[in-house]
């Protein structure tokens, strides 16, 4: 189910043909700058499909909203959608009006393709938080146990990770056909499934970490004062047994013995 689940939603997704049409765009004349956005916009439709439960003017307000975010304009895109949820971002902008900009406009905002971004399926979503509940166990094991700031940001570096992947393409072999491979899962008793392969993942947010180090590295020049400030960033809550009403044991053991002896 959840195997097909996602193959629904790359499908649908991939044939909107969204990526391949940006592609065509930024060859042209004037909109270069769209090359740097390929990536963004197409797994901000995979964001519109996994975060807005199936409403669809929700999911339409969600999508048109990425032509005021390239403008760097994060604010009243709709009733539903009023504003951007990341934080503050520094990206190479696309000037409001420009060729770019309305070329995107055209592409992006086009009835049909808005008509099928509206449909995508709530059951594909599930899909794709299951798949990010995977990658956060590969990113922190649950035999492993963490500190409550480690756990936190390994738990950052997952949703980087599904983030910059969400949109990945089905790979395609040297001659161009879509590739595929075939597996005997236990479930199928000795039958086969054909599973599509995708593109490699892509790693590309460890440079923005790195920048983001060195940024920090020279903000805080000593080992004191990262310190500090990471202590700032990383406040532990309590541990969840601390808001439990305590017992004394002795009691606790008389009352289970109790109830099991039937008296
Ligand atoms: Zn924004």
């Amino acid at each position: 189910m959840e195997l097909e689940g996602l193959k629904r939603t790359m499908k649908v997704v991939e044939d909107m043909g969204v990526k391949t049409k940006l592609t065509t765009l930024w060859k042209k004349r004037g909109c270069e700058k769209v090359a740097k956005w390929t990536q963004s916009i197409s797994n901000h439709l995979y964001f519109c499909a996994a975060t807005s439960e199936g409403d669809g003017d929700l999911v339409e307000q969600k999508w048109l909203s990425v032509l005021n975010h390239i403008t760097n304009k994060h604010e009243g895109h709709g009733e539903k959608f009023p504003s951007c949820t990341h934080g503050p971002i520094e990206r190479d902008w696309i000037k409001e009006g420009s060729k770019a900009h309305k070329e995107l406009q055209l592409l992006l905002g086009k009835k049909r393709l808005v008509t099928d971004i509206r449909k995508l399926s709530p059951v594909d979503q599930t899909s794709g938080l299951e798949a990010h509940h995977k990658i956060v166990c590969q990113f922190a094991p649950k035999f492993v146990s963490f500190s409550y700031a480690v756990m936190k940001q390994r738990i950052n570096l997952a949703a980087l990770h599904t983030c910059s992947n969400a949109g990945r393409a089905q790979a395609i072999t040297r001659d161009g056909q879509l590739r595929y491979s075939l597996s005997y899962p236990k479930y199928k008793g000795g039958k086969h499934i054909v599973k599509p392969v995708m593109e490699e993942c892509s790693y590309d947010y460890i440079d923005d970490l790195n920048t983001e180090l060195i940024r920090l590295r020279k903000t805080y020049n000593s080992h004191r004062k990262a310190q500090d400030a990471a202590h700032k960033l990383y406040i532990s809550p309590p541990p969840l047994s601390s808001g439990a009403s305590h017992v004394l044991k002795s009691d606790a053991i008389l009352a289970h013995r109790s109830r099991f002896s039937g008296q």
